[in-house]
């Protein structure tokens, strides 16, 4: 290139700049540690400025200062600034509301007997006519955790409701004045499909509540909370999120009983000052393509798309694997299984194809749970019919989870244009107990990683809570090091991934699986200035440490997450459930 031609080009990039960002207009400035941007054409800076809730510009700390005039300095006090991260699966109305059950779980109890008077305390706690819910009953993680029996329930609970709910959800427990206050007795017929209120060998009720639509029957005769009350809980929820390090969310199928099931979490993030975005794949009766065309919401909230499961949980036998769960005592007495037990997928190909074909024309995106090789099958041959049929370009269709996906249906799943996100806790949590269930070879390839890599895709990571707690850097080491929880091995190391792949995996990849990486995911100039600060740089940490890297803080449109509980909006939130709570007394 010329000199002239040069000095040409500089003095028109130069013009854009000063027309774009005039030198003094910065508001936030951030120095004194490592931007970590995320965008490959410039993957590290000194310094990162923010106007108007945008990177305006990423530089060398003096270039910044110069040009820095009345904005305020941020010490990142060595520690590094990278694009805030993104949750591209979870449950946070469901974390909320399960946060406010006893807590029963295996990430705190270790024996039956500590379960049992976990148990004991939450009917002893609270007024004897309200219902006493407890969640997180895991038999996969409390290795002595036989199933409870209706009579053992009801010696617990004689007189109050009492709802055990396991871990994963796909299986509860009630006792005698459960049923009574639900209104199910010996002549009520089990919701059609797999769900059930399963019976002993004399036909009489047995206290087991088998998957989503019994549970829900169940669900929906319990007193609704106050209105506003869910709401506080789910903004407090989001307030967990920030301080993890989130900045986005994508919500697969909210839970809300409300007739407008978008309304309260809606109201809740497109408050300004909500500390992350919320993204939402709603469950098919609750997406009304009337009320909730595609493009609904803005750059805080937006329904994304629709979310259907393709079979259950690979915990409560629910996963529909290629081969029978394993004959083990995990499996039979503490899970409850039969002998060479199968999951079921939840629809035949062409159901699914009948199912999603509508949502796929309108221009949604689907998100399907999948976690067997049979259920993969399924969704990889419904979406093969549906796509000769009506093809459509970058329709992004996400496969959650994929526990036993396989590397030929990833490459089918690629060629399909489907993205994977994986569900890589149950490597952590499960894994020591995943050759009990599905033999060794098969938990080595379990949440496959390095072949979705390999095989081209965008992967993503996730952590679903509330079936795990929320931890993106726990995700992450797990992702890098595949180590699970009480081992020192890595459970099929050939899976991982390297810590690059993994902040991608929460970061710019997981943006475009939302279909945001216009405007979020990396730190280039232009997108929102959605933040996280860590105390350490992930890239040069030991992996087997990723997760003691502290989060400092988060930002999203340049603005700091404001964390407390008693936030203007919140208070609002909390007045309105009290109010609400009177008149209900008052005059009910
Ligand atoms: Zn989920």
């Amino acid at each position: 290139m010329s000199g002239s031609a040069a000095k040409w080009i500089a003095g028109v990039w130069l013009g854009t700049q000063l027309w774009v960002a005039p030198a003094s207009a910065f508001d936030l400035v951030f120095t004194g540690g490592e931007i970590l941007t995320m965008d490959e054409s410039r993957p590290r800076a000194e310094a990162l400025a923010v106007e108007d809730g945008r990177i305006a510009a990423l530089g060398s700390e003096a270039e910044l200062r110069a040009r820095a005039g009345n904005a305020e300095f941020v010490d990142l006090e060595g520690g590094v600034l990278m694009p805030g991260l993104i949750e591209p699966h979870c449950h946070p109305v469901g974390t909320a509301v399960l946060g406010q059950a006893a807590d029963i779980s295996g990430f705190r109890y270790d024996t039956r007997a500590q379960v049992m008077e976990a148990l004991r305390e939450a009917v002893a706690a609270g007024s004897p006519d309200e219902w006493v819910i407890a969640y997180g009953w895991d038999p996969v993680l409390v290795e002595d955790l036989d199933p409870p029996t209706l009579a053992e329930l009801d010696a617990l609970a004689p007189d109050r409701p009492l709802l055990v709910l396991t871990q994963m959800m796909h299986i509860a427990y009630l006792n005698s004045a459960g049923y009574r206050a639900a209104g199910i007795d010996e002549d009520t017929p089990d919701p059609p499909g797999a769900s059930a209120f399963l019976r002993d060998a004399r036909g009489r009720l047995n206290g087991v509540i088998y998957e989503t639509e019994a549970l829900a029957q169940v669900l929906d005769a319990m007193p609704p909370p106050p209105e506003g009350g869910v709401e506080l809980l789910f903004s407090w929820q989001l307030a967990d999120y920030a301080r993890a390090g989130y900045t986005t969310l994508g919500i697969t199928g909210p839970v809300s009983r409300e007739e407008d099931p978008i309304r309260p979490i809606k109201a809740v993030v497109d408050d300004p000052t909500s500390p992350v975005r919320a993204f939402v794949y709603l469950r098919p009766e609750q997406l009304d393509p009337e009320r909730s065309p595609v493009g609904t919401g803005g750059p805080r909230f937006a329904v994304k798309g629709v979310k259907f499961w393709m079979d259950g949980s690979p915990y409560a036998g629910g996963a529909a694997f290629s081969e029978p769960y394993r004959n083990t005592p995990l499996t039979l007495e503490r899970i409850g299984l039969g002998r060479d037990h199968r999951g079921e997928p939840n629809y035949s190909v062409e159901e699914f194809v009948d199912l999603v074909a509508p949502y796929h024309e309108r221009g949604y995106q689907i998100a399907v749970h999948a976690q067997g090789e049979v259920a993969i099958d399924r969704v990889l041959d419904a979406f093969e019919i549906v796509l000769r049929e009506k093809p459509r370009a970058d329709h992004r269709h996400r496969m959650e989870h994929n526990a036993a996906i396989t590397r030929e249906q990833l490459v089918r799943a690629r060629a399909l244009g489907l993205t994977p996100s994986f569900f890589i806790d149950h490597v952590y949590f499960y894994g020591h107990a995943l050759p009990d269930l599905v033999g060794g070879s098969r938990a080595e390839r379990f949440m496959p990683m390095a072949w979705a890599r390999d095989t081209g895709h965008r992967v993503t990571l996730h952590t679903d809570n509330p079936a795990t707690p929320i931890g993106p850097l726990r995700a992450l080491r797990t992702a890098v090091t595949r180590v699970p929880r009480g081992a020192s091995e890595p459970l099929g190391p050939e899976q991982r991934i390297s810590v690059a792949d993994g902040l991608r995996a929460m970061t710019i990849d997981a943006a475009w699986q939302l279909f945001e990486e216009q405007e979020r995911g990396s730190l280039t100039p232009g997108k929102a200035a959605d933040l996280v600060w860590l105390s350490e740089n992930p890239l040069e940490v030991d992996p087997a440490e990723l997760e003691e890297i502290r989060v400092r803080g988060t930002w999203i449109d340049g603005r700091r997450a404001d964390l407390s509980r008693w936030r203007a909006s919140n208070l609002w939130l909390a007045a309105r459930a009290l109010w609400n709570t009177v008149v209900d007394k008052l005059f009910r």
